[in-house]
Order: C-alpha cells, then sequence, then structure tokens
C-alpha cells in the first residue's frame, strides 16, 4: 500500500486531499508544519510528498531542501503562485512536479497516481527479468537477474543497478527524475528526445502547452555534472539529445 504524506497548514485542505486519498487506497499521514513533516518523513519514509509552499514558519522550499539532503521520494508540489519563477524555484530545490492552486481534486490525484505509477515500475524494473510472476520471495531470491551494465561515457558512469552516478569517481547526488533523465540521455548518445516525450515517458503525464518542468530538470542536470553537462545538447525546437 503506497504511504503518502500530506504536508498543508490548511486543516480543510489537508483533510480533504487525505479523505481522497485514503479512497484511492493510499496509507496517509498528515503534517500541518514543516517541523512535523521532516519528523514523519523520518519515521515513515513515505513514496510519496505531498509538499505546500505556503506553510507558517519553515515554509515548504525550506522542507523540500531539508528531505532532499536525506531522500529520494518524489515531491509534489502545492503552489498557490502561478509565476514561472517560483515553479522554477521548486524544481531546483528538488521537487518532482508541481500543482498550481486551485486545483481539481481529479488533477491532483491524476498526478498523484502518475507519480507512485513511476515508483512502482523503477521497483518493479529492478526485478523485471524475474521469470514468473507467481514465483515466490524465495524463488525470486534464487533467480535475482544480473544487474544491469552500466552506462559509461567517458568519466561518467550511470550505475542502472543502484540507480547511483559517478564522474571520475566521484559520486554526483541526483534525484529520481534527474537520473531517470540521465540514464536515458546518456543511454542513447545522438538521439533526440523531445520534451513531450521525455515528459510522458518520465513523469507519465502527457500536458498540453508550454511545460518547464523538462527544461528545469536538464538545467539542474547539467549544473550538477560539470563541464560534462556541456553534453547535455538543446536540439532547437525538439528537445534534448546526449553527445558522445
Ligand atoms: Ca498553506
Amino acid at each position: 500500500m503506497p504511504v503518502v504524506l500530506i504536508v498543508e497548514d490548511e486543516v480543510d485542505l489537508n483533510n480533504l486531499i487525505r479523505t481522497q486519498l485514503q479512497a484511492d487506497g493510499h496509507t496517509v499521514y498528515q503534517a500541518f508544519d514543516g517541523p512535523a513533516a521532516l519528523r514523519l518523513v523520518a519515521a515513515h519514509t513515505p513514496q510519496l510528498v505531498i509538499l505546500d509552499w505556503m506553510l507558517p514558519g519553515m515554509d515548504g522550499l525550506a522542507v523540500c531542501r531539508q528531505i532532499r539532503r536525506d531522500h529520494l521520494m518524489p515531491i509534489l508540489m502545492l503552489t498557490a503562485r502561478n509565476e514561472e519563477i517560483d515553479r522554477v524555484l521548486g524544481l531546483e530545490v528538488g521537487a518532482d512536479d508541481y500543482v498550481v492552486k486551485p486545483f481539481s481534486m481529479r488533477e491532483l490525484l491524476a498526478r498523484v497516481r502518475a507519480m507512485l505509477r513511476r515508483v512502482a515500475l523503477d521497483s518493479q524494473g529492478a526485478i523485471a527479468a524475474t521469470p514468473s510472476p507467481a514465483a515466490s520471495d524465495q524463488d525470486a531470491n534464487d533467480t535475482v537477474p544480473p544487474a544491469p551494465e552500466p552506462i559509461i561515457r567517458g568519466p561518467l558512469r550511470v550505475n542502472l543497478a543502484d540507480h547511483s552516478v559517478s564522474l571520475d569517481g566521484r559520486e554526483v547526488d541526483l534525484t529520481p527524475k534527474e537520473f531517470d533523465l540521465l540514464a536515458l540521455l546518456a543511454g542513447h548518445p545522438g538521439r533526440a528526445f523531445s520534451r513531450e516525450f521525455l515528459l510522458e515517458r518520465l513523469w507519465g503525464y502527457d500536458y498540453d502547452g508550454v511545460d518547464r518542468t523538462v527544461d528545469t530538470h536538464i538545467v539542474r542536470l547539467r549544473k550538477k555534472l560539470g563541464p560534462l553537462g556541456e553534453h547535455i545538447v538543446t536540439v532547437w525546437g525538439v528537445g534534448y539529445r546526449f553527445t558522445a
């Protein structure tokens, strides 16, 4: 059962989201301020955190930054502010996606489902080659497939087995989305991927209109890769490609 943490100081809204997620079959924890959120994250390691930006005291950005020091679970930010700079800032401190208030519960649930589906796919990926879905845990342990080969591009090493990335042997801290993005691009050097494809493949949803999510993640990824980031090239009018 996926465990979701809701961080929102508006009690009615927090309760409303809780009710909807419980009806969707999730185990839900609620926090009404930042410090409580951090305690619950440490205690329960939820699969997803829904995090309001405007919290009294410690705001959502600070909470997000703090969670990202130790955890990689997806974070969905709620923001009442529609300015692009705010969205970009949220994504830069490690949020994976955002929903702008006021939002419909349907929209929120669709995002939550898409994000949790990605989490489930990622964990399935680790045991994808298990021969029989009916195999018991014991059998599965006996037939763990060989780890996938790492992607090596010069000083860059992308380890698909343990989701780690290193540059010249030094580990690079990436969020799950940054990792997925890098693994996909570096795994297919020379191939251009459209923003729409990347958005659907990595975030699990279609988005009509201008969406900066992919661009923002690319900016962050390039920054973390230093000089090697230049190998992620913008393909004008299309999207991105990795050059060898
Ligand atoms: Ca709030």
